[in-house]
């Protein structure tokens, strides 16, 4: 136990995933025995849930001690087959300590087709989620999924698996749980604004400020991804920013907002540039 870090004790964060996996359940984020969740114990060791039980039913001597340095496991059940996916996660994002991954209707459905939780229409999931973006689809449980999510991820808190579902991440089981819950809300309310069929979008200088907001409340990453995203700028479509911004290994120059001005500036010049280019050719 690293009180440094001051990670959780391994008893008590039994009881607590078993009580977010009924949760999720009850709540349909996840059917059968879809869904795994995780949280880091040590530097090294991660608790997990098991392969084959529902989240609903799950008991705590169920959960699986699993390291993430190695292929080691501690158990009476097998570790998830997305074990995979949140060691990878966990080894590009230091600070995260939680995981959750699961299959909420309306995130998902957004995933099936196609459309990024990315719009500048409400202040509270600007700030605690930033954009939502969707990992492009790989086959559930392999080595190229849990890769693919973890890039995602690197610069995300909450990514939609394209045809699949959504994953979040936190500094504690409780965050990456809620911003689970704020991710699934959020899409269903895009869902009824898009069926009301009227969208008043947050301007950018309003977006800015809560971007810095975000930065104050310490809700890492504060991507820069964020504020280049085309929805963040004006409504011309562009391609869907990747995380290729900041490869392993590459760094990303940021101000202390946590904001890359060059790049947000260079994108909203070349977008106001584009918007009249496009009005006068009327294209
Ligand atoms: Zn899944």
């Amino acid at each position: 136990m690293n009180q440094k870090q001051n990670y959780p004790s391994e008893q008590e964060s039994r009881v607590l995933m078993v009580d977010l996996g009924q949760r999720l359940y009850q709540r349909g984020f996840v059917a059968a025995n879809d869904g795994n969740i995780s949280v880091r114990l040590s530097e090294d060791w991660i608790l997990a849930t098991p392969t084959g039980v529902s989240k609903g039913f799950m008991k705590p001597e169920e959960l699986v001690m699993v390291n993430l340095k190695n292929d080691e496991w501690r158990g009476i059940l097998k570790p998830s087959t997305e074990i995979k996916m949140h060691r990878a996660i966990y080894q590009v994002r230091p600070e995260v300590n939680a995981v959750v991954h699961a299959h909420p209707p309306h995130a998902t459905a957004f995933s099936v087709a196609g459309i990024p939780l990315d719009t500048t229409i409400l202040a509270e999931v600007i700030v605690s989620l930033g954009a939502i973006p969707i990992a492009e689809y790989t086959t559930p449980s392999t080595q190229e999924f849990a890769d693919q999510t973890a890039r995602y991820v690197r610069n995300y808190d909450a990514v939609l698996l394209a045809n699949h579902g959504a994953v979040t991440v936190g500094r504690d089981l409780v965050q990456a749980h809620f911003r689970m819950e704020t991710l699934e809300h959020y899409a269903h309310i895009c869902l009824i604004v898009r069926q009301l069929g009227s969208e008043n979008r947050l301007s950018f200088e309003q977006v800015r400020e809560l971007m810095d907001l975000r930065s104050f409340y310490g809700q890492a990453p504060p991507s820069p991804n964020c504020l280049t995203c085309p929805s963040y700028t004006e409504q011309i479509k562009q391609p869907q920013p990747g995380p290729e911004q900041s490869e392993p290994g590459q760094s990303v120059t940021r101000s202390s907002s946590g904001i890359d001005q060059e790049k947000l500036g260079t994108n909203f010049i070349e977008d106001i540039v584009r918007q009249v280019l496009t009005r006068l050719t009327g294209a």
